[in-house]
Order: C-alpha cells, then sequence, then structure tokens
C-alpha cells in the first residue's frame, strides 16, 4: 500500500489481562488504536463478549473476526469440551490447553487486516517468561514470523510485544502504570473456567495471574 497510518496499532485481542494491558499499552503509544478479536470456538463465548465491552470502554476499534477452522484443528482442550484441561504442564510435552498453529494464525491474520487498514503496528501479549510451554510464544518465532510476513505481503510491518520479557507481576506492574489495574482486575477474563476477574482460582491461568498479582502487590507495599 503507499499511505501507512504510522500512528495507528492494530492490537490482537481476547480480552484476557495480557492482550488488555497490550490494548492500554497501544493507546499510550499510539494516536489510534484497532483492536482485533478471533472468534474460534472458545469453550466460552463470554470471552468474545467481554473483549467487545473493553474495547468499547478503551475507545478503540473493534474487529471481530471469526476462524472457526483454529478451533478444527488438533485436540486441544480450551475447543473441546470432551478434554479435560491439563491443570499441570506435563514434563515433556506441551498442556493440551495448546492450540497448535494459534498465533501463527492470529498474527498471519492480523498483518491482512492491519494491511487493509494502512497500518503496520501490530501489537501481541505474548511472553517469554510465563509462557506455559508454548513455542509460538517466543521472541525467535515472533521475530521470524515478522520477516516472513513483510516478505509475504512486501510491507514493513512492525510486531510489537511489550510483555516479551517481564513476568506475570510485571504485567500487573504495567497495567498500573498505566493507571487500569483496576480495569485489568476486574473486567477481564483469563480463567480457563470461564469466570471473568479474579476467575475461579484453582486452573493454571487463575494461579498465574493470582500469583503475580500477589507478588506485584507485595513489592508494592
Ligand atoms: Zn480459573
Amino acid at each position: 500500500m503507499n499511505m501507512m497510518n504510522k500512528d495507528e496499532a492494530l492490537v490482537v485481542f481476547s480480552g484476557g489481562q495480557d492482550s488488555s494491558t497490550c490494548l492500554f499499552w497501544a493507546k499510550r503509544e499510539f494516536r489510534k488504536v484497532h483492536a482485533l478479536t478471533f472468534r474460534y470456538g472458545q469453550k466460552h463465548s463470554l470471552e468474545v463478549e467481554m473483549a467487545g465491552k473493553l474495547a468499547e470502554k478503551a475507545e478503540v476499534d473493534f474487529h471481530l473476526m471469526d476462524t472457526p477452522f483454529i478451533g478444527q484443528l488438533g485436540a486441544n482442550s480450551l475447543t473441546d469440551a470432551s478434554i479435560v484441561m491439563d491443570q499441570e504442564k506435563p514434563e515433556d510435552s506441551f498442556p493440551n490447553t495448546f492450540v497448535p498453529g494459534r498465533n501463527l494464525f492470529f498474527l498471519s491474520i492480523a498483518a491482512v487486516v492491519a494491511r487493509e487498514h494502512g497500518i503496520n503496528h501490530i501489537v501481541t501479549g505474548v511472553s517469554q517468561t510465563d509462557f506455559s510451554g508454548y513455542p509460538d510464544c517466543r521472541d525467535s518465532f515472533i521475530k521470524s514470523l515478522n520477516v516472513t510476513l513483510n516478505l509475504a505481503m512486501d510491507e514493513q510491518f512492525i510486531i510489537h510485544t511489550p510483555l516479551m520479557w517481564i513476568d506475570k507481576a510485571g504485567t500487573w506492574a504495567l497495567a498500573d502504570e498505566l493507571g487500569v489495574l483496576d480495569i485489568i482486575r476486574n473486567e477481564t477474563l483469563t480463567c480457563y473456567n470461564g469466570i471473568p476477574g479474579d476467575g475461579c482460582g484453582h486452573c493454571p491461568a487463575c494461579r498465574l495471574r493470582r500469583a503475580g498479582l500477589e507478588k506485584y502487590l507485595a513489592s508494592k507495599a
């Protein structure tokens, strides 16, 4: 494309703690922000609903993309109700919350959507620090995909990963710095059992989120 909107960014946005923090980070860094949410057969439709509400509250453009094929690929406990979710990461493999290729598909689609809007900045909340063993959350993957997307579309995309090197406590600290700690705490959904805010308290996502919050609040006290 000829004209890039260099002060706009597209955030890959699930409505969870990480991508919501990234949404507000992007609002600080860019004049205009777009949120892109994927509906891929999540067990909890509330996730998409909450993402839409939070995007509205944050006053960003909300784009919803239906990608049911992602939920149909492979067997994983996030989309298949018959699979009981791993509570711990197995020693020698990925937890069954792993959706193979998910970030590959999300970011590739995000780049196409960004291009349609003349945007070259893409933001994703992946983190290598707390990465639960998902290979497509690693910095090497993101950098590799960034090069590939640029070659694929002859564009100059820049993928931003504000959370790449910080842990969950650092993510809470960033939310606080951005003035949205309460919003992130109460109006996002991270829980694998679909309970907003502080969640069910016992699934792996809730435990990671709470441990990070306790560590951050203790460091502040
Ligand atoms: Zn939970």
